[in-house]
């Protein structure tokens, strides 16, 4: 579905992305994990299109997204949830999904969708006309991640859900993720609780300043001593 050919991308002098080759195939979980600063943000920002590869091409379905602008990627069928949620913070949790459905303009099917978040989670339909500053942390995410469905995407880039939130709340999270996959949605998911995100990923990849060190099924990864010693604490 979505493949990532030797990618090269700079931040001016800061080589940032230094020849990363990704493949996610339809209906997969795809986790990229690794440390502060090794370049995964980065990755799903370029997806986007809120930054351009130097060299290397990005095939979204057989056709090049790397040159196309962010909105003309998020018609094609990728949505992000960035990293830190981003939600606009004076406007309701109604209103917030609606500008994440700003490319659609089928009111009927916007609304179906509206409720269908709801439904998914519920306390957001409790506090639909809450201003969503106002939200817990949890709340916040639940949002973002509603927010980011509202575009009916089929491939969902996910940057750090678990960030901030307490233990219980992260499981909540990724059974959510979960399910979200299981209606059908790819999931590309950026995580540092490299634990979790492996637990429920088909595939992942290891990236360390930039690069790929390591990639494989999520179980394979799981197991290996290289990756429980870095990043899954012993
Ligand atoms: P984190 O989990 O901390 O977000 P990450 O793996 O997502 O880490 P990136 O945010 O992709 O890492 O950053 C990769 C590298 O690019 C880092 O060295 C970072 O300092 C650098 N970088 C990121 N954004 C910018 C920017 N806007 N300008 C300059 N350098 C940047």
């Amino acid at each position: 579905m979505l493949k990532i050919e030797n990618i090269n991308v700079y931040y001016g002098a800061i080589h940032a992305l230094k020849g990363i080759s990704v493949d996610v195939k339809e209906g997969e979980i795809v986790t990229l994990i690794g440390a502060n600063g090794a370049g995964k943000s980065t990755i799903l920002r370029t997806i986007s299109g809120l930054l351009r590869t130097k060299t290397g091409n990005i095939l979204f379905e057989g056709n090049s997204v790397a040159s196309m602008a962010a909105e003309e990627i998020v018609k094609k069928g990728i949505s992000q949830v960035p990293e830190g949620r981003r939600i606009f913070a004076n406007m309701t949790v109604e209103e917030n999904l609606e500008l994440g459905a700003y490319i659609r303009s089928d009111k009927a099917g916007i609304r179906k969708d509206i409720n269908k978040v709801f439904e998914r989670f519920p306390r957001l339909g409790e506090r639909r006309v809450q201003v969503a500053g106002t939200l817990s942390g949890g709340e916040q995410q639940m949002l973002a991640i509603g927010r980011g469905l509202m575009s009916q995407p089929r491939l969902l880039l996910l940057d750090e859900p678990s960030m901030g939130l307490a233990p219980l709340l992260v499981k909540e999270i990724f059974s959510i993720i979960k399910e979200i996959n299981a209606s059908g949605t790819t999931i590309l998911l950026v995580e540092q609780n490299a634990n979790m995100a492996l637990s429920i990923a088909h595939q992942a990849y290891v990236l360390e300043t930039g690069r790929i060190i390591l990639s494989g099924s999520a179980k394979e990864l799981a197991e290996s001593e290289e990756v429980r010693k870095a990043y899954l604490g012993g």
